[in-house]
């Protein structure tokens, strides 16, 4: 795992080199470096053994210029401020490139969920939402569910702050149970954008879908849903694997077999008529594309250059390191980045909102073809610069999502 420090140090270097590019006026470039607003908090919980402990908590807004700050909060032990403030930067040109009237935010709390309770993990929300009531709101900052916090988190959190405002307000936050006026489509929309992304890149490299070998690493929320979609297309899912290890069939791996299989074992691992394969061994696979789901930091320089796809969609964020990112672009295979590939949940995300505070719910077939339509707008957005500038997917995308707020920022001049 890359440290919070690097993290951090990364994002502003990507900045910097784009900035560069693009050439962004100094005193624009400085604005966008720094988060708009950090707010570290100390949240006391009562313990189910009687004891207060205080977690730290944490919510950054890094713009918001186009309009409210967006992003998820997290429960993990790693949390701190260099974290979260480098992913609320990358939250910023993520909603910028899929055209959304969004700046970026990330939040969290330093804790262990693993080794907490349902109710420490409510009374915890509620007093952290308690903490960071006076900054997130419909028009201000609106959260959503990230690592360790899921619909019940932001059930207890639209409750908490509506509870303040004196009036229900579902619009606070994304992610919420459909009864709570959350959307739907919303928990597989990151995983069908990917998919939409797989074909798109298909289209450009082979014209067509159908027989083209497909090994997902991560079985989980995202690899799941885009293993189920691009099976349905005509797709041969050939390898998936989780933390327990992969499975391997060069002639197609049966999803209804494997899907029954997780059920029952919770793993991929052990899948009838399959090989046995690690991780590391699923990335050097005969195959023609590569779906990483899972966790950052997966193609290095170690093995980018055993890598046989042509095609690799980030489904995760920051599977791949800079260095990686090189030797890929030298061997020619078409990367769609994190920053698009996986933005079908922020983008079903603002449908949810846009449905909030409407008070007017879509229909599944709306909120599909709307989905389609803006992850296939972006990627041909990306896509055209790439090949009119000759540079990659992932400088392309970063200078469309950063060049937009750039201009948004110059427009409206700096106050006062
Ligand atoms: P998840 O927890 O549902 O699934 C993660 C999968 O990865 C699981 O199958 C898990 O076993 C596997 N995994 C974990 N550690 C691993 C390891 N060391 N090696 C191999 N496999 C490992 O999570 P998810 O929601 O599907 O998210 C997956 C990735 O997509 C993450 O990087 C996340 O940040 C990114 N993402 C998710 C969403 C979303 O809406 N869920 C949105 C944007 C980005």
């Amino acid at each position: 795992m890359i440290s919070n420090d690097i993290l951090y140090e990364t994002a502003l270097k990507q900045f910097d080199t784009v900035a560069e590019i693009l050439n962004i006026e100094d005193g624009i470039r400085e604005r966008m470096r720094n988060p708009k607003r950090s707010l570290i908090v100390s949240v006391p919980v009562r313990m189910d053994n009687g004891k207060t402990k205080v977690f730290k908590g944490y919510r950054v807004q890094h713009d918001i210029t186009l309009g409210p700050s967006k992003g998820g909060i997290r429960y993990h032990p790693n949390v701190d401020l260099k974290e979260v403030s480098a992913l609320a930067m990358l939250m910023t040109w993520k909603c910028a490139l899929m055209h959304m009237p969004y700046g970026g935010a990330k939040g969290g709390v330093q804790c262990n969920p693993e080794e907490m309770s349902q109710d420490e993990l409510e009374r915890m929300t509620r007093r952290f939402t308690t903490e960071i009531v006076q900054i997130i709101g419909p028009d201000k900052d609106i959260p959503a569910p990230d690592l360790y916090t899921n619909a019940q988190t932001m059930a207890w959190m639209m409750d908490t702050y509506s509870m303040q405002q004196g009036n229900t307000i579902p619009g606070v936050v994304t992610g919420k149970p459909l009864l709570l006026g959350g959307s739907l489509g919303r928990a597989e929309g990151t995983g069908r954008g990917v998919a939409y992304m797989v074909m798109e890149a298909a289209r450009v490299l082979y014209k067509n879908l159908r027989g083209l070998r497909v090994a997902i690493q991560g079985l989980g929320n995202v690899g799941s849903v885009a293993a189920r979609l691009l099976n349905d297309q005509g797709c041969t899912i050939v390898a998936v694997s989780d933390i327990s290890g992969g499975v391997y069939n060069p002639q197609g791996i049966l999803l209804p077999y494997l899907l029954h299989h997780i059920k029952e074992n919770k793993h991929v691992t052990g899948l009838m008529d399959t090989d046995a394969i690690t991780n590391e061994e699923l990335f050097e696979l005969d195959c023609d594309v590569i779906v990483p789901a899972a966790i950052e930091g997966q193609i290095t320089e170690k093995n980018a250059d055993e890598i046989k796809a042509k095609i690799i969609v980030e489904g995760a964020n920051g599977p791949t390191t800079p260095e990686a990112d090189k030797i890929l672009q030298d061997k020619k295979v078409f990367l769609v980045p994190d920053i698009l590939a996986n933005a079908g949940g922020v983008t079903v995300s603002y449908f949810e909102w846009v449905q909030d505070i409407q008070y007017y719910f879509w229909s599944e077939d709306d909120i599909q073809k709307k989905l389609k339509d803006v992850m296939i707008g972006a990627f041909n957005r990306i896509l055209a610069l790439s090949n009119k500038k000759g540079i990659d997917m992932r400088t392309a995308a970063l200078m469309l999502g950063i060049g937009r707020v750039a201009e948004a920022k110059k427009m409206r001049g700096l106050y006062p």
